[in-house]
C-alpha cells in the first residue's frame, strides 16, 4: 500500500461521505443476506449474483443510483473476498460496518489511471461523481489497477494505491538476530537493544481517562457526547499514529541491518482472548473470580506494544528471512551455558543463571536464546487462484 493525505474541499467531503455511506449500505446487506441463508435455500447467492441484485435495487432507488456503480460493486467484491477469506481460516467472520468507524470505498479499472500532477507537493485523483480531489505528493505515485479512499476516526481522509513495495535487501553479511517481543519493553534484540513502542504520555492517558468518565455522564445522542467521542477518537488516533509509526520504523531498521531474524511464534489473539468463565462448585450458576480485569490489562499491554504488527511488516519487508521459534523455555534458560531452571529468573527484568552465575537482562537473554533457536515453521502457502480484479497480497514467509 501506497498511502497519500487527501484533501477533499468542503462540498466533496459530504459527497465522499455519501458514496461511503452506500458502499457501507452495501456491504451490510450482502452480510445480512450471507448471514440469514440456511441450507434450505440452496447455494447463496455469489458476488455475480449480488451484482445482478444490485442493479435492481438500483433500478427501483433512486438515491442508491445516484452514488457510483463501480464502488457499490466493489463494496460486494470486498465481502466476497472476505467471506472467502473466512472459509479458508486465516481471517474471521465478516463483520457490520459502522458508521464513523468504517468510512471508505475502493475504485478499480479505468478510472485509476485518473491521476495527475499539479505541481511538485500536489496531484489530483478523478473520483467517480465527485471530481478532481487533490492529495499531498509525498512520494512518486505508483502504477496501480486499484486504489482505495478512506476517512479515518481523526476525519483524516486518504488514498492508498494497491501496490507492494518491493522488500527491503538483505544486508548479506550472514547476520542473525533474536526478537524477544515484552511487555515492560516493546522489543529485545539479541544484540542488547532494548526498543520501546511509544503511546500516550501519562498526561494524555489522565485526559483519555478523564473524556472516558464524561462520556459515561453524556446523554446519548447529544451533542456534547459527539464532541467527547471525536475528542476520544483523536486520542486514539494519536497513540495508533505513533504506534505505527515505531513498528515501521524498527521493522525497516531490522530488516536492513540483519539477514535472519528470528522472532518468537506465539499467538497474539488466542493470547489476548478473555479468559474462561469459572464457575462456582457450591453454588451452580454463580462463578467464582478468574482474574478477567487483570487479564484484559495485560491484553492492553500486549497490543499496545504492537506485537502482531512488528511481525507481520517484518515478514512483508524481510520476505522469507523471517523464521520463527518455539518459544518454549527461552526466558528461563541461560544464553552462556545453556542450563534450564526457573530459578534462573532473578526477577521480571534481570536474569541470573544458578549454574555459571551469567548475568544478564532477562529479556535480552530471551532474545539470544531466540537468535540460536530452532525454527519451527507452520505457514500455508497463498492460495493459487488469485482473481486479477483482487488487490495484491503479501506473500507470507515460510
Ligand atoms: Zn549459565
Amino acid at each position: 500500500m501506497s498511502r497519500f493525505r487527501m484533501y477533499p474541499t468542503p462540498a466533496q467531503q459530504i459527497a465522499l461521505l455519501e458514496q461511503c455511506g452506500h458502499a457501507r449500505y452495501v456491504w451490510n446487506l450482502a452480510l445480512e443476506q450471507w448471514s440469514m441463508w440456511t441450507p434450505a435455500k440452496g447455494p447463496t447467492p455469489g458476488f455475480a449474483e449480488q451484482c445482478r441484485q444490485l442493479t435492481e435495487a438500483r433500478a427501483v432507488f433512486g438515491w442508491l443510483r445516484a452514488g457510483s456503480q463501480t464502488v457499490q460493486q466493489q463494496a460486494l467484491r470486498d465481502f466476497d473476498q472476505a467471506v472467502k477469506n473466512f472459509y479458508a481460516g486465516t481471517h474471521r467472520r465478516p463483520t457490520w460496518r459502522k458508521a464513523g468507524l468504517h468510512e471508505g470505498f475502493r475504485i478499480v479499472g479505468a478510472q485509476t489511471s485518473r491521476v495527475v500532477k499539479l505541481n511538485r507537493k500536489w496531484a489530483a485523483v478523478k473520483l467517480p461523481k465527485i471530481g478532481w480531489v487533490r492529495f499531498r505528493l509525498s512520494r512518486a505515485v505508483p502504477d496501480a489497477k486499484s486504489y482505495r479512499i478512506t476517512c479515518d476516526r481523526m476525519g483524516r481522509w486518504h488514498i492508498a494505491f494497491a501496490v507492494i513495495p518491493p522488500p527491503v535487501p538483505a544486508p548479506g553479511t550472514g547476520e542473525v538476530v533474536g526478537v524477544d517481543r515484552g511487555v515492560t519493553v516493546s522489543a529485545a534484540l539479541s544484540t542488547g537493544e532494548l526498543l520501546t513502542c511509544p503511546g500516550l504520555t501519562d498526561r494524555e492517558q489522565a485526559r483519555l481517562k478523564h473524556l472516558q468518565r464524561r462520556l459515561a455522564r453524556c446523554r446519548p445522542g447529544s451533542k456534547r457526547r459527539r464532541r467527547v467521542q471525536a475528542a476520544i477518537a483523536k486520542l486514539h488516533a494519536r497513540a495508533a499514529d505513533r504506534r505505527r509509526d515505531w513498528v515501521e520504523k524498527t521493522s525497516t531498521d531490522v530488516a536492513r541491518r540483519f539477514d535472519v531474524i528470528r522472532v518468537e511464534d506465539l499467538r497474539v489473539a488466542q493470547m489476548t482472548r478473555r479468559p474462561k468463565p469459572k464457575s462456582d462448585p457450591q453454588r451452580p450458576g454463580r462463578y467464582l473470580p478468574n482474574r478477567r480485569r487483570a487479564k484484559a490489562g495485560l491484553n492492553r499491554g500486549i497490543l499496545a506494544n504492537g506485537w502482531g504488527d512488528l511481525v507481520t511488516r517484518l515478514e512483508h519487508k524481510a520476505t522469507g528471512r523471517v523464521e520463527k521459534v518455539n518459544p518454549a523455555y527461552t526466558p528461563q534458560t541461560c544464553s552462556v551455558c545453556g542450563h534450564c531452571a526457573p530459578g534462573n529468573r532473578e526477577s521480571q527484568a534481570v536474569f541470573r543463571c544458578v549454574a555459571c552465575g551469567h548475568q544478564a537482562n532477562a529479556d535480552v537473554n530471551a532474545a539470544v536464546n531466540i537468535a540460536a533457536g530452532r525454527a519451527v515453521s507452520a505457514r500455508r502457502e497463498t492460495p493459487p487462484r488469485v482473481s486479477p480484479k483482487r488487490e495484491p497480497q503479501h506473500a507470507t514467509s515460510a
